[in-house]
């Protein structure tokens, strides 16, 4: 049955819609393209993480790939996305950690897409990297889009939005990897980061899927 799908319906790669082979996340090309000739950025130390790092810059394909998993129900692009960030893992943070954890979306974000895309990306780095994933965080007020704001307002519109969803003992002392889908100006991940540093982890990496180039 599941043959006879991917026959019918044969995997595409999320960046330039040519037919996978089995086994293939991405297709040559695009590997080339997007692993091997861009680099984003790895920033070095935020205001509370450690360093976070991003496979791919945020624009033309990649842009399209992420908007797919994140509003067009493309949940299959988590794990070629995840691949990347795996890549940027490696090559970039070049870090062991103890724990994965995601971003959290909103009860509400949660129940209308019916799932977290930094969750997806999350989960499928657990085979990737070799280790757990432990949902640690939950969203505990609404913020507003963070589209269109200025740095100062995108820290104002995270701070203190989210709070510690797990026992402290389970990131006490732990170095922990945060995954999300866009790295922009960093402002949500260092307000987590700085949830995890307050509950004892003892390192905070991030690492997304891509980067916002600075405008
Ligand atoms: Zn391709």
């Amino acid at each position: 049955m599941i043959d006879l799908l991917k026959l019918l319906f044969p995997p595409k790669c999320m960046l330039c819609g040519s037919i996978l082979g089995t086994e293939q996340e991405i297709c040559a090309a695009c590997r080339e393209k997007v692993l091997l000739n861009t680099a984003p950025p790895r920033v070095e130390k935020g205001a509370f993480f450690d360093k976070a790092a991003a496979g791919l810059w945020y624009e033309n394909d990649v842009r399209k790939a992420i908007h797919g998993l994140k509003y067009r129900e493309k949940q299959s692009y988590a794990r070629p996305l995840a691949r990347v960030m795996a890549y940027a893992c490696e090559r970039k943070l070049e870090e062991p950690v103890d724990l994965i954890t995601f971003v959290p979306t909103n009860a509400a974000t949660l129940r209308k897409r019916g799932y977290n895309q930094a969750e997806l990306l999350a989960r499928e780095l657990v085979s990737m990297l070799d280790v757990p994933c432990l949902p640690t965080l939950e969203k505990c007020r609404d913020t507003k889009p963070m589209h269109g704001l200025r740095p100062e307002e995108r820290r104002a519109n995270v701070l203190g939005a989210y709070r510690l969803c797990c026992p402290a003992e389970a990131v006490a002392g732990k170095r922990v990897l945060i995954a999300d889908d866009i790295l922009t100006t960093g402002s949500t991940l260092s307000e987590c980061a700085r949830m995890l540093k307050t509950a004892g982890a003892e390192r905070v990496l991030c690492v997304c899927a891509a980067a916002a180039r600075k405008s």
